[in-house]
């Protein structure tokens, strides 16, 4: 198991006796009304997903992340984490405790006000995401909340937020996911990052890490996606399949990860690994375009970086090509597997366009390419919608 990131897990989650005090305490103070990606930072950060993170950023750290890729610490960074604000909302003033409240998920924290700046949200998301195009979704999110300021300082989290029935009992801790892999004995853990149902392309990679390491982490991210991502319980109820049906039990893990997808490219793929290493992997599977969106980056950049910054974010990046389905192979392949790929009409594409698409017409994808019991649950979903 992999040490956390910075050396240390950070726990800003208050318990018992104390998060009863805090509580009461909280009722006194000024508000802040958190959208419901601010919500999920404040937790992960509570819960050391983000370690060394201990609240939500300052100038200076929003100023180093976003010009050299790093927390003032030196210690690499790449996506800032804000709590945003219009300034005629700022009912306080720095050195203020403030009760921090999710809108959506229903968090509640408590926050030491260090600093109050201006932000300019169009040059965080040039900066970040390297694009004005209002057709990237995160993007579009920036620009939308214009100007405005963001309220740095530490946070503690009295209430995690609540997530449906469904996604609830996976959204573990790093300490929990930690305290699993330990009784496990596994010394090499996989981080596998999904967003998705799983179909032969997971499976096919999931397999080759099951058999040549410890053990398997499954960590899909279930917060908030795009508009045309599946919803985060269809994932997790696939997932639950796959897992259920065909995976051993004592070589892999299943929990989720409620973040916003941040679809920053390569700097995306930075910020997926650290955290990883936060929930102790020691290994992290960089497919074909990790955290890309709409074709906005390199596909095989997020490896490149990942291999050159192996040392210095402590996991090893573990490099896959693009997974096909190939007919005349009868199984999951790449071009590193198989000599049909690039020219054959046998080789398929699999794609989440193309599996959505069938099931819209309620026709059938070829055997092995979705497991009949996954299928079985898109399919359920996608009669609902
Ligand atoms: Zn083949």
């Amino acid at each position: 198991m992999n040490a956390p990131y910075g050396g240390r897990l950070v726990d800003r989650l208050v318990k018992g006796g104390r998060a009863e005090k805090l509580r009461e305490e909280a009722r006194e103070l000024q508000p802040i009304r958190l959208s419901a990606e601010e919500e999920l930072d404040l937790d992960k950060i509570a819960i050391g997903a983000y370690s060394p993170l201990e609240g939500f950023m300052t100038r200076e750290e929003l100023e180093s992340v976003i010009s050299k890729g790093e927390l003032p610490s030196g210690l690499p960074w790449t996506i800032p984490i804000l709590l945003d604000a219009r300034r005629e909302e700022v009912r306080f003033s720095e050195g203020d405790e403030v009760r921090l409240e999710g809108e959506t998920f229903g968090a509640l924290g408590v926050m030491r006000v260090e600093e109050i700046y201006e932000v300019d949200q169009k040059e965080v998301a040039q900066r970040v995401y390297g694009t004005l195009d209002p057709r990237h979704p995160n993007v579009r999110r920036l620009l939308t909340k214009g100007e405005g300021v963001a309220i740095g300082g530490r946070v503690e989290l009295i209430e995690r937020p609540a997530f449906n029935g469904v996604v609830g009992p996976y959204e573990l801790t790093p300490s929990e996911v930690r305290a699993l892999i330990s009784e496990r004995g596994w010394r090499t853990v996989v981080g596998f990052q999904c967003r998705n149902p799983p179909h032969l392309g997971h499976e096919y990679i999931q397999r080759l890490a099951m058999e040549l390491y410890d053990g398997l982490l499954i960590h899909p991210v279930t917060g908030l996606l795009k508009e045309d991502d599946y919803p985060p319980e269809a994932i997790i109820e696939a997932y639950e399949a796959l897992v259920g049906n065909y995976y051993p039990k004592g070589k892999v893990l299943l929990a989720s990860l409620g973040i916003e997808m941040r679809y920053a490219g390569p700097k995306a793929a930075v910020f997926l690994a650290i955290i990883r290493r936060n929930y102790g992997c020691t290994h992290f599977v960089v497919g074909r375009d990790l955290a890309g969106v709409g074709g906005f980056y390199d596909p095989y950049e997020a490896q490149q970086v990942l291999r050159s910054m192996r040392d210095e974010l402590g996991i090893e990046p573990i490099c896959v090509k693009e997974v096909y389905y190939c007919g005349k192979c009868g199984w999951g392949v790449t071009e590193n597997t198989c000599t049909h790929v690039g020219w054959s009409y046998n080789v398929t594409t699999i794609s989440q366009t193309y599996i959505r698409s069938v099931l819209r017409r309620g026709g059938t994808v070829p055997a092995g390419v979705l497991r009949e019991e996954v299928l079985e649950v898109l399919r359920k979903y996608y009669q609902r919608n």
